[in-house]
């Protein structure tokens, strides 16, 4: 499996407090089935900044130091940007790093409580720039759970979403997963990627969310979503299903 949310590098943010801490995180990653993570610190959060060079120069040391252990993960580089105004300027200027350093992915993540009202131009400008904003964990945020019309919006436009593995399997509690459910059910996600920041209460729950998207709705769309991180490492275009409105399709027995 591909990884392409995690906090497993030490010491920039609230990820592992030092190498060997990334290190344990690693070697359970490998046990789980995790070959290829994309490290994704948090920059711009109000707490963190992690431009592109530092990440850079942790992922090549991190790489280094699994090697040394015999730990079978490749870390990629990657990011996770708080939506602001200056996103692109900051990409112009050489601060922004896209998934693997090497995709036109970019993860996006809004504040929790609520989606900036620029957003909708901003995902728009993020795209005439030739990257592809993907929008980290929608399901957790509350405007959207209360107003699902605006991720559609923009989904129908262009943006991809991804949804926490945790989620999907209910360790944010019942009303994110069922929201979580609703965005599978509606075609409004595309990824599912673990964001893992520990090994004990923001763990990987990757190959559990995978067995519970197949139990609930089937291998075909279990299998878009553990093709999709694949597809976006070989530079091959995403699976993506026309996305509805939550609550207007398929699946609708079900909820
Ligand atoms: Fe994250």
């Amino acid at each position: 499996m591909i990884d392409l949310h995690c906090h497993i590098l030490h010491g920039v943010d609230d990820g592992p407090a030092n190498r060997d801490a990334s290190l344990m995180m690693a070697k359970k990653a490998a046990e789980e089935g995790i070959h290829t993570i994309i490290a994704t610190p948090h920059h711009k959060n109000e707490k963190y900044e992690n431009p592109k060079e530092t990440i850079l120069q942790e992922v090549a040391k991190m790489n280094d130091y699994l090697r040394e252990h015999r730990i079978d993960v490749e870390i990629l580089p990657g990011q996770e940007v708080r939506v602001n105004g200056d996103i692109l300027q900051e990409y112009e200027e050489g601060g922004i790093v896209t998934l693997a350093d090497r995709t036109p992915f970019i993860l996006i993540e809004f504040p929790s409580g609520h989606v900036p009202r620029y957003a909708e131009k901003l995902l728009y400008d993020i795209q005439l720039k030739g990257l592809m904003p993907i929008i980290v964990h929608p399901e957790r945020n509350q405007e959207l759970i209360e107003n699902p019309d605006i991720l559609y919006k923009f989904v129908k436009n262009g943006a991809f979403t991804q949804v926490t593995a945790g989620s999907v399997v209910g360790k944010f509690g019942k009303k994110i997963q069922k929201f979580s459910d609703q965005l599978i059910a509606s075609s409004l996600t595309h990824f599912v990627a673990s964001d893992a920041h520990n090994e004990t209460n923001r763990a990987f729950h990757l190959g559990e969310a995978y067995n519970r998207i197949k139990k609930q709705f089937g291998s075909d769309i279990e299998y878009l979503f553990q093709e999709n991180p694949y597809l976006l490492l070989e530079g091959k275009s995403i699976i993506k299903e026309i996305p509805e409105r939550v609550g207007k399709k398929k699946f609708l027995g079900i909820f």
